[in-house]
């Protein structure tokens, strides 16, 4: 009795919301919350990249539950969802809206993956700071603003050059050879690849950002996509006008 009875109070504990770029499912107040976090995301991402991004089932587990479960999880495409993504929030600095950013920028880029992989992957085929840099640009206005003091701080000392940057693996790369790319300095790579994203896109557009992205997806690196668009024309020129950007008080 007591059982069944504490089953219907977790049934009751889970609601839903349709949204326009996120279906959520999950405890009542955290789904309300999520749904709008999730949508003003998504269309950040459309305004940024001029394309919708690709509609999402979000489970909120809490204590790693509800499990995968092949058949229920069926119904969590029933409102256009492509995939699935499981996400429990936990102390620290992770966002929601940082992973959604993760997973769309990695569907628009690579497409959808053929099988639904097990363990979600967040990274695209783009180079790390490129990637953690676009999924910086979906943290909350609270922690691009913290990104964007603490880079000052940093720059007042010594900070990886961008051909170090743009040649680094995200810190907890496991890629083989990772090792000696590795970017050191955790927090410093998240406050300089977000500051490199955030100068790109305020200073000359979204339409110079979506080029950059176009032409780091070939795989040459960053300097073919300079000097078009009114970016620098080098690496070093673009090095001394991100500085002088990052550098003065916002
Ligand atoms: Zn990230």
């Amino acid at each position: 009795m007591a059982v069944a009875w504490l089953v219907a109070a977790c049934a009751l504990l889970q609601s839903s919301a349709t949204g326009k770029h996120a279906d959520i499912f999950g405890e009542e107040e955290a789904v309300k919350r999520a749904v709008k976090d999730a949508d003003a995301a998504g269309e950040r991402f459309r305004e940024i990249f001029g394309v919708a991004p690709v509609k999402v089932a979000v489970i909120l587990q809490k204590d790693g539950k509800p499990l995968p479960d092949t058949k229920a999880d069926q119904a969590c495409y029933k409102n256009g969802a492509k995939f699935i993504f499981r996400w429990e929030k936990k102390p620290g600095y992770d966002e929601m809206t940082h992973e959604l950013g993760h997973l769309w920028l990695l569907v628009w880029i690579d497409g959808l993956p053929k099988a639904p992989p097990r363990e979600p992957r967040y990274g695209s085929t783009l180079p790390d700071w490129a990637d953690e840099g676009v999924a910086t640009l979906f943290d909350d206005e609270a922690m691009r603003a913290r990104y964007r003091v603490d880079m000052r701080k940093y720059l007042s000392g010594k900070v990886p050059s961008l051909d170090e940057l743009f040649d680094s693996v995200h810190p907890e790369s496991r890629q083989p050879g990772a090792e000696e790319r590795r970017a050191k300095d955790r927090w410093l790579f998240y406050c300089q690849t977000n500051s490199v994203m955030e100068y790109v896109l305020e200073k000359h557009g979204a339409e110079s950002l979506r080029h950059v992205i176009a032409t780091l997806k070939k795989g040459k690196g960053m300097a073919p996509a300079l000097g078009a668009k009114g970016l620098p024309k080098t690496v070093e020129e673009l090095e001394k006008a991100w500085r002088e950007w990052a550098s003065a008080e916002q």
